[in-house]
């Protein structure tokens, strides 16, 4: 049975006062208070009743909980031991939720999957903290988890930077790492007024369908290039390329650029991720 109370604002100010919570600007402590959104957040990120979830900062369970009626287990991992008896209270009654207390960035992700989340697939669906929302993305597609999607809300910004493409103004590095493991979409647009304490920024809820056949290249030396690549804006690719990153020199990067057809007096934010790889597969 769904527990209405967990978004309404009332109810959050007194339990948080009940409990002595304080809020933790700097933890990106921002809950929602809205049931549609809660709703739509879920509904978009596509789980089933057969799904296994896991949450990043679950705050007072709002999320938590909607997501816990939807699917078969959820793991909720919070930073803020200050908040363990409010989700006590909240989510006690549960038997499908597991809160893991500890940073999402420290702590061992494949042992919590495989012990928790039946090894997986897992979808991921949060209200992200905004401070670590690139880490945290970062983390969650590097280390090649058995992950099928990744829903989360973000900055309004870093949703458009998300999903921009080349030639748009908002396209960069991020959106090439994100282009690379995932197909992301933007899925709803959240104005800041849904939040407590509200922020500063409009959001926007992202979906990351993560990619299954990634293609077999060094990406160490991929993720080298476009960073090199994007680093100065203004600035050629042949520029970017020539400032010392890698081992051939000016001439070398002109004339190997000319060979797979990219023009050298291109902008890097023009580029396609193939474009990217190909680069990083003759550069060295
Ligand atoms: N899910 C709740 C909601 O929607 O109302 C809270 C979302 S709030 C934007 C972000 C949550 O992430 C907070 O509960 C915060 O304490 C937690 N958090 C911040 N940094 C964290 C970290 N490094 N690891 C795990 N949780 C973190």
């Amino acid at each position: 049975m769904e527990n209405k109370r967990l978004y309404s604002p009332s109810y959050i100010k007194e339990i948080l006062n009940r409990h002595d919570f304080r809020f933790t600007k700097s933890l990106g402590q921002n809950f929602l208070i809205d049931g549609n959104i809660v709703r739509g957040i879920v509904e978009n990120s596509g789980i089933t009743e057969e799904d296994y979830i896991l949450e990043i900062g679950p705050g007072i369970g709002t999320l938590t909980e909607e997501l816990s009626l939807n699917a078969k287990r959820v793991v909720a991992i919070e930073i803020d031991e200050s908040l363990e008896p409010v989700l006590e209270e909240t989510l006690g009654d549960k038997s499908n939720i597991d809160i893991v207390f500890g940073d999402i960035l420290k702590v061992d992700l494949k042992e919590i999957i495989d012990e928790k989340l039946n090894g997986g697939p897992v979808k991921v669906v949060a209200n992200l903290p905004y401070y670590i929302t690139t880490p945290i993305i970062g983390r969650l597609l590097e280390e090649e988890l058995p992950l099928e999607s990744i829903t989360v809300m973000v900055q309004k910004e870093v949703g458009d930077r998300i999903i921009s493409g080349p030639g748009t103004k908002d396209y960069s590095s991020l959106s090439v790492f994100i282009n690379f493991y995932t197909e992301p979409e933007i899925v709803l647009h959240v104005p800041k007024s849904v939040f407590m304490p509200q922020p500063r920024v409009d959001s926007a809820v992202v979906k990351l369908n993560i990619k299954k056949d990634l293609p077999d290249i060094d990406r160490v030396k991929f993720f080298k290039v476009v960073k090199a690549s994007f680093a100065m804006r203004r600035k050629t690719l042949l520029n970017c390329l020539s400032s010392g990153e890698f081992e051939m020199d000016k001439g070398e990067i002109k004339n190997l650029l000319e060979e797979i057809q990219i023009d050298p007096g291109i902008r890097a934010e023009r580029l396609k991720v193939e474009d990217f790889i190909k680069i990083s597969e003759n550069i060295e």
